[in-house]
């Protein structure tokens, strides 16, 4: 299958490679010259478990230079998603199929913009990864990748369930399940009750759990977001709450991504994730102080980076 990433980041370039490993015609697309040049020339560095290969993928920073694909993978920040949709739109055309596995919620929505909601694949996945420099990443976790047709039509539902074929020919452990959002929905819950807390007071994810006080901040967070998804009619998994727990010890060691992204001065992606409640709830009347505050503090400290 031709495959285009669009954002050939630590995400991208992970799927990109494990794609192009498993025999098919895959282009990385970045905006980031450096990185898709290094590629060109030296191949993909991925360091897993102390040991480094290199994978032979193509890469550019000309999306006319790939022509059509048969599946475009968008991994950009949140905050860039509109843009790499209007590339995926060239790329794609009226019958690519495209897939988002981004985290926060709206994504899906803002690539409907350019893509017919039929051709869209939403999801999470399990993997992690972690740049290290042009041309290089790190492959810090693997796990499971849930995807579904984001519009509930038969055809959206098929395509699904031959992409996740595709991924697990790939080896690329991968479920096609019915009701995506409230996979996405569910992981959105565990961002919003660990990532803005731990970027903010530069705190591990296991450290949330040290204090009862933190333990309420987050618990407070992610009830607000329950909220909301109970007004969206999402089914949220009964032990929500314990579910961020559980995932702030067993990745107690971890910096959050957004803890990354302000300890490196970088734009976060907290419109997607507690800037998204707070706009939701607005909209169906519901209060959201804590998701306002998380997202006002973080708004502020990244528009303030020296
Ligand atoms: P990243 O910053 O490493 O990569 C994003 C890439 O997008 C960068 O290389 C950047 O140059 C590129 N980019 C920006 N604008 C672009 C544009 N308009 N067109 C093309 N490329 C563009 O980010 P990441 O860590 O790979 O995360 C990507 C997404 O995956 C995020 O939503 C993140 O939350 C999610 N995610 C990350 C992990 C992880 O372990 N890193 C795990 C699960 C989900």
């Amino acid at each position: 299958m031709k495959v285009t990433v669009v954002g050939a980041g630590a995400m991208g370039s992970l799927f990109g490679a494990m794609l192009a490993e498993a025999g098919n015609d895959v282009w990385l697309y970045d905006v980031w010259l450096d990185h898709v040049q290094t590629i060109s020339q030296n191949g993909l560095q991925i360091e897993r478990e102390g040991k480094t290969r290199t994978v032979r993928v193509k890469a550019t920073a000309d999306p006319l230079q790939i022509g059509r694909a048969e599946l475009v993978i968008i991994f950009v920040k949140s905050s860039r998603t509109n843009s790499a949709a209007e590339t995926a739109q060239i790329i794609a055309g009226s019958d690519g199929s495209v897939m988002t596995l981004q985290n926060g919620m709206g994504n899906a929505d803002v690539i409907a913009e350019f893509i017919e909601p039929e051709q869209i694949v939403a999801g999470t996945t399990s993997h992690g990864a972690t740049l290290l420099g042009p041309g290089s990443i790190r492959h810090a976790g693997c796990g499971p990748t849930t995807i579904g047709a984001w519009c509930q039509t038969e055809a959206g539902r098929q395509r699904a369930g031959q992409l996740a074929e595709f991924f697990n020919r790939a080896g690329i452990e991968t479920e096609s399940v019915a009701d995506v959002r409230s996979v996405v929905w569910n992981k959105l819950l565990i961002n919003i009750g660990i990532n803005a807390i731990t970027a903010l007071t530069h705190i591990k994810n296991g450290q949330i759990l040290d204090l009862e006080i933190t333990r309420e901040l987050s618990r407070a967070a992610v009830l607000e977001a329950i909220s909301v998804a109970q007004a969206e009619n999402i089914k949220v998994q009964d032990d929500a709450i314990e579910r961020v727990f559980k995932v702030a010890e067993a990745t107690a060691l971890n910096r959050s991504s957004m803890g990354q992204d302000v300890d490196n001065r970088r734009q976060t992606e907290i419109a997607a994730i507690n800037g998204f409640i707070v706009r939701e709830a607005k909209r169906f009347g519901l209060a959201a102080p804590v998701n306002f505050a998380l997202t006002a503090l973080i708004e502020t400290l990244q528009s303030h980076y020296k």
